[in-house]
């Protein structure tokens, strides 16, 4: 099982995060299978981090091999979706960054994915979703918003490597984004629905 994340996907978290240009192609990054942290699991804030940051996002399930896959055909690759945290160890990434080196380590430690619950797709049904950190709105998404779409998303990924079923990818994470502390609680809901519960220990 790979987990695939795509950076940037969003006009206003690239401002947020003061990036000055747009990508042209989806911005990949992976995290190992031992980042996974399900739905009920708490959370442990790590020692090696004082800036840790959510970043709510949809995640997608994929439900059948596949390597360069058409964009035409890339809907037929995932059949359910939920909402996860993408954990990002915002001080440690800081420093990767401004030397040009890779994120592994401020994005892939164990517990740094979190998924919800998966629900079944309906086709053609935008998604739109909350992200509440101790009961208060902190992001607020929907698939109208995304810079890559999902079917561009799957095909991008699938010209470099072999999607496998049981892959995850998180479509990336709109403005909104910040730190937690131990204690708090998030909350990702669609449809009025919470799907994602997370305490953060
Ligand atoms: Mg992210």
């Amino acid at each position: 099982m790979k987990i695939f994340c795509v950076g940037l996907n969003y006009k206003e978290h690239i401002i947020e995060m003061k990036h000055n240009a747009f990508p042209e192609n989806p911005v990949i990054f992976m995290k190992p299978p031992t980042a996974l942290l399900k739905n009920g699991q708490p959370f442990y804030y790590p020692d090696f981090s004082k800036e840790v940051h959510y970043e709510g996002e949809i995640v997608l399930r994929v439900c059948k091999n596949g390597k360069k896959i058409d964009k035409k055909f890339a809907h037929k690759y995932y059949d359910a979706f939920t909402l996860g945290f993408d954990f990002t160890a915002r001080d440690i990434q800081a420093v990767q960054k401004k030397n040009g080196w890779p994120w592994e380590i401020a994005k892939g430690f164990d517990g740094s994915a979190f998924i919800g619950d998966f629900v079944p797709f309906e086709k053609d049904k935008e998604i739109a979703f909350t992200i509440k950190k101790n009961n208060e709105i902190v992001q607020e998404g929907d698939t109208s918003m995304l810079i890559f779409s999902f079917d561009e998303i799957i095909s991008y990924i699938s010209q470099f490597f072999t999607l496998q079923q049981g892959d995850l990818i998180y479509t990336g994470t709109p403005k909104g984004v910040g730190p937690v502390q131990i204690g708090d609680k998030l909350e990702g809901i669609i449809d009025n629905k919470t799907i994602v519960t997370c305490e953060i220990k």
